[in-house]
């Protein structure tokens, strides 16, 4: 290392050298070639991480974040090589997505020509932000919105849209949209001098908080709507909360329907939201209309089905999947009706993070939110396509929409069919499983999606008796923290033996939703998400297994 640093004293030799730490601009078979050899090096070493567990090497150990903190910024210049090593090395403690034993969120295992569209953008380095620094990546961009809208039924002569930086920044390009809507475009040079309101179920995605503390709306603007049983906004509730706001005179600005909540798959009955939201604009004269953004980060996908032959059922799904199916399908149609729809490629559809789009129905709203091309002088100077003029990101990676384009191109309606239909496929059979164990209760049964969530109880306790007085029973309260507790401790367990080799990893959500009282405490599960190609019944076996041995390892300790 000394040796080296002296040879490349002067610094036109250290450039010289620094230009091997870079693609060759010009095509050059040896420099093409380490490069090649870099990439597939990482790979091999990374593989060198692979074992029976779910995840790569040993999991992190909690006491790195120490030294982490001591960071210092290197003195000298390292190699190719040595980074390739620590590149892999950072990658220990990742699940492996496409594991059949990991079941824990909706999370996807990226497909090669979407993780290929990556490396063309960390290579090419295209900013969307304008077609002059982007090339044909902007041409991917529009053709995968182009595509989405036809997917969901948009009619797209009128419909636009853009990537951003994930589900969340799709929720606040719906509500901002919402926000311009009433005031004419004028909030974006005035600021928001007003209280807007937006509606949105109490089970909806927390993100709506960031939303409305970053738009400068404030959270005590928001107002959760109670959800049913079923996980879904209650439509009688709505219309009060809304009958209400609007007889003080208030502003919506935005309601957002969630079709696919995370935790539970629960399916807000859109038509029925815009119906209502009509009606009301109509009884009380409103001068605007109240923008309806449709969260469909998770459950745009099942839009495949759309015109699936359910009748004839080509691809052999079996009853319980199909009903599955269909029950989703019946909300998911009615996309179309939203003003504006957020779709998150990186959940269901196999893309790597980030690449989200939020879809509009009439992408002349966009004239709300855009600049003057003088604001921004040394933009736009050549090139056709500029979203910059109206996008809140400066730079815009093109890896997302690219990504979008080659998952959504390999994998079409057909592909997405069978990878959605078997992840709920899947789902059914855990849950007929689980089903059959008295001291397991499945929480989401009437949600069909690719997520399970259920609770154990200990042995003799009468599980289905006990979660309905859970649930409603004030009473109960102390039985259903403890109960909370007591499936803490089965995910706990579970969760180490998967650390040893053992085993599917699952996930904990504290709050599934609330017991139905005043003032009620969460209600804990366990969760499975299904995700992976490789996820088979050898799997949904061990889920169900593992929770009875660990259940009894409890009730023996
Ligand atoms: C994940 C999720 C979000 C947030 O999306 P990100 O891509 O994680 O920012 C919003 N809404 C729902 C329903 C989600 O599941």
């Amino acid at each position: 290392m000394e040796i080296e640093r002296k040879q490349l004293r002067h610094y036109a030799d250290v450039l010289e050298h620094l230009k091997t730490y870079f693609p060759s601009p010009v095509s050059d078979p040896i420099m093409d070639g380490y490069f090649v050899h870099s990439v597939s090096r990482f790979l091999d070493q990374v593989d060198s991480l692979k074992s029976a567990k779910p995840l790569l090497g040993n999991g992190v150990k909690d006491n790195h974040y120490d030294t982490s903190q001591q960071a210092v910024f290197p003195e000298v210049i390292s190699s190719v090589e040595d980074m390739t090593e620590l590149l892999a090395d950072y990658c220990q403690g990742m699940t492996i997505w496409s594991h059949p034993n990991a079941q824990l969120n909706v999370i996807p295992p990226p497909t090669i020509p979407s993780i290929t569209a990556f490396i063309a953008a960390a290579i090419y380095n295209p900013n969307i932000i304008t077609d002059e620094y982007a090339g044909r990546f902007s041409e991917a961009e529009i053709q995968s919105i182009a595509m989405l809208s036809d997917l969901v039924g948009y009619d797209p002569q009128l419909s636009g849209g853009l990537f951003t930086f994930g589900g969340t920044g799709t929720i606040l390009y719906g509500c901002k949209l919402g926000i311009e809507k009433i005031l004419g475009g004028r909030g974006m040079q005035d600021g928001i001098r007003e209280d807007f309101k937006i509606f949105s179920s109490d089970v909806s995605h927390y993100s709506r908080l960031n939303v409305a503390a970053w738009l400068g709306v404030g959270t005590k603007n928001l107002i959760a709507i109670p959800s049913t049983s079923n996980n879904e906004m209650s439509l009688s509730a709505l219309e009060e909360a809304l009958r209400a706001s609007l007889g003080r005179g208030e502003k919506v600005a935005a309601i957002i329907a969630t079709l696919g909540t995370t935790d539970a798959f629960g399916i807000d009955d859109l038509a029925a939201i815009v119906h209502l939201r009509n009606e009301l604009v109509e009884e009380y004269g409103l001068d605007y209309v109240p923008h309806i953004h449709a969260d469909a980060v998770i459950g745009w996908a099942w839009s495949v089905f759309r015109d699936y032959d359910f009748d004839d059922n080509p691809l052999g799904f079996h009853a319980r999947t199909l009903r599955s199916l269909t029950d989703s399908l019946e909300r998911i149609e009615s996309l179309q009706l939203a003003d504006s729809i957020g779709i998150d490629l990186h959940k269901t559809g196999y893309a790597p993070y980030i690449s989200s789009v939020i879809l509009i129905k009439d992408r002349s709203s966009l004239a709300l939110l855009s600049r003057e091309p003088e604001q921004m002088p040394y933009l736009y100077q050549v090139g056709h396509h500029h979203p910059g003029i109206y996008t809140l990101e400066c730079s815009r990676s093109g890896a997302g929409a690219l990504a979008a384009l080659a998952s959504m191109t390999l994998l079409g309606k057909q592909g997405y069919r069978v990878l959605i239909g078997h992840n709920v496929e899947m789902a059914e059979m855990l849950r007929e499983r689980l089903e059959r164990h008295d001291c397991i209760q499945v929480l989401n049964d009437y949600n069909y999606g690719p997520v399970t969530l259920f609770r154990v109880y200990p042995p003799g306790v009468d599980a289905e008796k006990a979660l309905h007085s859970e649930l409603n029973d004030p009473e109960y309260r102390s039985q259903l923290l403890a109960n909370n507790v007591y499936n803490r401790q089965v995910f706990d367990l579970i969760y180490e033996r998967v650390m040893q080799g053992e085993g599917v990893l699952l996930s904990w959500t504290l709050a599934y939703r609330y017991a139905n009282y005043p003032d009620a405490p969460a209600v804990a599960a366990l969760k499975s998400f299904i995700m992976s190609p490789w996820t088979d019944l050898k799997a949904i076996d061990s889920v169900v297994n593992q929770v009875m041995e660990v259940r009894e390892q409890i009730a023996n300790s």
